[in-house]
């Protein structure tokens, strides 16, 4: 039997394309190893949103060429977004990769596996959902399920639309069903995934669906006990959606709101296509409709233009809203952007230091929000034991919050946890029962 190994960077729509890849290389015949060197194809799902994720990755693939040069017979696999921005360039720069497909060609490494092809092939079109293919899920409990594919925005640091394509979502009905099959094989808890989730639905035909309207039939279904999505836009934020979460029991009491920047200046020169008022304005309506939702966020430091007094309006905004958490990056010019080409660089020494009081104030805010939650007690889904004290276990809350409590429960129990300690970070929780009701 033919072994295979794959390493996964990147977004959540990268793990959820990496088990579609697995579940279809089984499918074949294939079997999964925990290590590459016992490999006989080595695969890539990779990554391309920031200059590092392009290095550390190739850092991989020398160590997949030595293995080659080991047992020649091994078949190298390059897919994702690093693929697709690179295409044919692949094989020029790295000649021992045997095959290179993008993210929307996933189900074409079964027909070069299966061809008797000796020479290196590459596969770019944007065509087929990964959804469509077998998985193999991480997680009994919980299950990725990609809606949509692509993003027809057209940030200006953004390389996604490059090499994810144009948007299009995926048949309403289809994805009713596959979530019910997905209950029947005892997963309770499914996170939605589009480049711009919550624009599901625009663009069918002959009649067009809103993402609110999946939440509401998700919902419907026995046995779905949690609905997350990831990753949404401000501009597709819509009061029913923000309505969905607080009217429907199963919608988790999370949203990812990526603000980039607080200035107006910088959002228009990011393509955002919303200003700071329009963005406070949905922050304002979610804590009216849903006072507790967590509210998390990502944030650009150091776009090309931005002044001091753009990166203060930054700040402000961090500090009035009071984030739970906040994914912080400093701008790298990815090639193909608009941004790659703007005037106004920042100097990197400017970028590390904003970035450091980004981050001191996410903390300081996110530790005060968080405070919230003790004294009280949480519903919380156990993933394992915690990675950082082996005596307690790990979970994650309704609003995505981790937590680290001690007590006896397997690996997708829902767990009642009374929260002691809150940082910016985790909850920490004492006496895990199982629940007998879920609660809210
Ligand atoms: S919405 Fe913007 S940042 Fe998000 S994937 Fe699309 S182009 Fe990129």
């Amino acid at each position: 039997m033919k072994r295979f190994h794959v390493t996964t960077f990147g977004c959540q729509m990268n793990e959820h394309d990496s088990e579609r890849m697995k579940g279809m290389l089984e499918s074949l015949g294939y079997a999964e190893v925990p290590d590459r060197a016992d490999a006989d194809l080595i695969l890539f799902n990779t990554c391309s949103i920031r200059e590092k994720a392009d290095e550390r990755f190739t850092s991989h693939l020398y160590d997949a060429r030595a293995l080659k040069r080991r047992d020649p017979e091994r078949v190298i696999g390059v897919g994702g977004c690093w693929a697709q921005s690179m295409k044919e360039q692949v094989f020029r720069q790295f000649p021992f990769v045997d095959v290179a497909f993008g993210p929307g060609q996933v189900h074409k490494l079964a027909e070069f596996l299966t061809s008797d092809s000796l020479t290196a092939q590459g596969f770019f079109e944007f065509e087929g959902f990964t959804g469509h293919l077998p998985g193999k899920r991480a997680r009994d409990v919980h299950a990725w399920v990609q809606i949509s594919a692509g993003c027809n925005m057209k940030c200006s640091f953004c390389i996604v639309p490059t090499t994810r394509g144009r948007e299009v979502s995926r048949p309403f009905e289809e994805l009713v069903a596959e979530v019910e099959q997905l209950a029947a094989e005892g997963v309770r808890e499914v996170t939605l995934l589009g480049q711009n989730v919550n624009s599901y639905g625009i663009q069918l035909r002959p009649q067009p669906r809103k993402f609110s309207e999946l939440l509401y039939a998700i919902d419907a279904i026995d046995g779905i006990d949690r609905i997350r999505y990831t990753s949404p836009h401000p501009a597709h934020m819509t009061e029913d959606v923000i309505r969905a979460h607080a009217e429907l029991d199963t919608v988790c009491r999370h949203i990812h709101l990526p603000l980039q920047s607080g200035s107006t200046a910088i959002l228009k020169a990011m393509r955002r296509t919303y200003d700071r008022r329009r963005y406070m304005d949905r922050v304002a309506l979610i804590r009216e409709l849903v006072p507790d939702c967590a509210i998390t966020t990502d944030i650009i430091v150091g776009f090309p233009g931005e002044t001091e007094a753009d990166f203060e309006q930054t700040l402000e905004v961090v500090d009035e809203v009071g984030y739970d958490s906040a994914f912080t990056f400093i701008f790298s010019p990815r090639r193909e952007t608009e941004a790659a080409e703007m005037d106004g660089m920042v100097p990197h020494s400017v970028k590390v230091e904003r970035m450091e009081r980004l981050v001191a104030l996410v903390q300081r805010r996110a530790a005060e929000r968080a405070q919230r939650f003790v004294g009280r007690e949480i519903e919380v889904l156990v993933e394992g034991a915690s990675r950082t004290d082996e005596t307690r276990l790990r979970g994650r809350s309704r609003h995505n919050k981790a937590v680290n409590f001690e007590g006896d429960a397997s690996p997708g129990e829902f767990v009642r946890v009374e929260i002691n300690e809150a940082t910016s970070q985790s909850l920490r929780g004492v006496t895990a029962q199982p629940l007998t009701q879920l609660f809210r």
